[in-house]
């Protein structure tokens, strides 16, 4: 049951080339705006005071707490966030990217830098 990283870049990007999305080539400026407007969706969510640790799901106008059928489309922060990484994760199977590998280094390097590095104050 458990995919790797890798294996969910693979699988995400896949999915978009069979629902149409790379029939035209997109720009890595657009991979980028999407991901920001998944974001954009989850602090929308937010601001509606919609709960950030629980999705809610819709069917044809119809809102409930629970997913009858795997075809009641999710919502909510959690739904939002997912949809980032399956963007991240598309780009990454486009352009090659080994996304677990740069995740690895770049963890290990984090866990190397000094307490609150940089000085910022967020
Ligand atoms: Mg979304």
């Amino acid at each position: 049951m458990f995919k790797s990283i890798n294996e969910l870049v693979k699988e995400a990007h896949s999915n978009a080339v069979a629902k149409g999305w790379w029939e035209e080539d997109r720009s890595f400026g657009e991979l980028i705006a999407l991901m920001h407007s998944e974001l954009s969706e989850a602090l929308e969510d937010y601001r509606d005071g919609k709960p950030i640790d629980r999705n809610w799901y819709e069917k044809n106008g119809v809102r409930d707490n629970i997913q009858h059928a795997s075809d009641w489309k999710p919502c909510g922060v959690p739904s939002e966030l997912a949809d980032v990484l399956i963007r991240v994760f598309d780009a990454c199977g486009r352009h090659g990217i080994d996304l677990e590998a740069a995740i690895t280094e770049k963890m290990a390097f984090n866990a190397t830098r000094p307490q609150r590095h940089g000085g910022k104050v967020i």
